[in-house]
This record gives structure tokens, sequence and C-alpha cells, in this order.
């Protein structure tokens, strides 16, 4: 089965369990990305919390936990995992990286130019904000947050949101929130700078098609195809598996990284 299916089912049961546990008392998810309870254990967004306690809220040992738990999963499984396979913004980038493909451009949209390290200036901009000005501040304009919000509590702003972040990546920045804006992406590439489960390149199957490096949005990541067996060490690699799922020649798959080659 090809992984970007897994992927969207994942993503589908994670956002309709929210709408199923918010509105009709179907009790196993409830809340939304910031704040949640998985059968009654609580959960919270590791960034978020990191960012309200510089901000100097008080917060119960429920919330610290629950950012605790979710940082130490995505901290082990793949890197950026929450990007690829749980993120809904990340479902619109792909949609809009799709939709020009299919009208004959996979060109970078560039109105605006940013390197792909704006987004770790930006983390740490939000960081000292929170601190300085007592706000969490990427939590209170967050991208992921708005459209999570609008889809789990079924508001009318859905359709506002989803069109800004489609109209931003089709006609001004292809790829331009998840790969070079978003510092909860940035946060996540840090924490699972050790996460366990990557992308295995066998140089022998490679046919050097580069069909890989066209459809990844992190393709400086992708630095060994055609070049030698290794693992995609670097991890803003958000482990979607489009390389996996394009490539005709087995060459690439997620395997357990070794350290060592
Ligand atoms: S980079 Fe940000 S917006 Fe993109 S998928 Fe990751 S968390 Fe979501
Ligand atoms: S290397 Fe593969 S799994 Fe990683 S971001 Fe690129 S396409 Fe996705």
């Amino acid at each position: 089965m090809k992984i970007v299916i897994l992927r969207r089912l994942t993503q589908l049961t994670i956002l309709s369990l929210f709408v199923l546990g918010n509105f009709y008392g179907v009790k196993i998810l409830l809340g939304d990305f910031s704040a949640s309870t998985l059968f009654g254990v609580h959960l919270a967004d590791p960034f978020a919390v990191i960012q309200l306690l510089l901000a100097g809220f008080s917060l119960g040992a429920n919330a610290i936990f629950g950012a605790f738990i979710v940082a130490i999963f995505y901290a082990l499984i793949a890197p950026r995992a929450f990007c690829g396979w749980v993120c809904p913004v990340n479902f619109l980038s792909e949609l809009a990286f799709n939709l020009r493909a299919k009208f004959g451009s996979t060109n970078q949209k560039r109105v605006l130019n940013l390197s792909k390290n704006a987004r770790y200036y930006l983390l740490a901009f939000s960081l000292i904000f929170s601190a300085i000005f007592g706000f969490a501040a990427f939590e209170s304009v967050s991208q992921v947050g708005l459209l999570v919000r609008s889809i789990v509590f079924l508001q009318g702003s859905f359709f506002g949101i989803v069109l800004c972040i489609l109209v931003f990546e089709i006609f001004i920045f292809s790829r331009g929130i998840c790969s070079h804006i978003c510092p909860l992406g940035a946060f996540y590439a840090i924490i699972s700078k050790f996460s366990l489960i990557r992308i295995s390149h066998n140089f022998q199957n490679c046919t050097k098609c580069n069909k890989c490096k066209v459809v990844c949005p992190e393709n400086q990541v992708l630095d060994m195809i055609a070049k030698r067996n290794d693992f995609v060490r670097n991890s803003e690699c958000i482990s979607c598996g489009r390389c996996i799922d394009v490539c005709d020649d087995d060459a690439l798959n997620f395997n357990i990284i070794r350290r060592k080659q």
C-alpha cells in the first residue's frame, strides 16, 4: 500500500476522533493539538508548553507531563513524524505542490526568498518573545493551531484559513510554510535528532532517476542518493515516505537506523 494512503488515514483518524470526542461524546480523544486527553491520559504540545513556561504561566503537572510524553514519543519514533503524519497544514502544502505539478510547474515558486534556516530563527524569536512579553508568541498566531481548532471545533473560519494557506503555497512561496517558516516543524527537527526509524537508501538498486528528490519537500536530506548506502540522517526529513512511494527500484525504505555504517 502506498505510504501516502496510510498518512492520510492517520491524519483523518486523529482529526475525526477529536471531532467525535468534542461534539459526539466519543471519549477517546478530546481537545485539540495544544492540549488533549487520549483515553483519559493528558497530552500537550511540548513547544506550546515551553513558550507558556517562558512567558511565566504556571502550568499543572498534567500539562508538563503530557508535553513530556508527546516530546519523547516524537523524539524516538521518526524525524518530524508530527509534520508528515499528523499536521493538516502539511496536507495542504502537499496539495498545493501537487496542484502546481498538475498544472505544469514543480519549480519552487518564490515571491518571498527565505533560507530553510529561517524556521530556526523564528523558533528562537518565539521563545525570546514569549519570555519578554509574557505570552506564548508562536502559539498565539500558529497556523497549525488556527487550522486544527477550525477543524476539531467545526468553526466557519476553516474555509478562510485553508484558502489563505493554499494561496500562499501556490502563488507566493511553494513549500514555504513547512520547509522554511514553521518554528514547530523546526522544533520537531531538533528533538528528533536521535529518532529511530529512518529512510534507508540502497545504492545498488538506485537507477539515479532522481524522482525522490523532485517530490521530497526537504531534498537537502537526500544527499546520499546515487552515491552510497546510507540512512537519511538529517532530522529535517518529515518521514512522509513520498520518496519511497515514487521509487520504482526499491532503493528506498523505512528502516531502524544504524548509527555507524
Ligand atoms: S512544519 Fe509546521 S505546519 Fe508544517 S507540518 Fe510541521 S508543524 Fe505543521
Ligand atoms: S526523504 Fe523521503 S521521507 Fe524524508 S522528507 Fe524527503 S520524501 Fe519525505
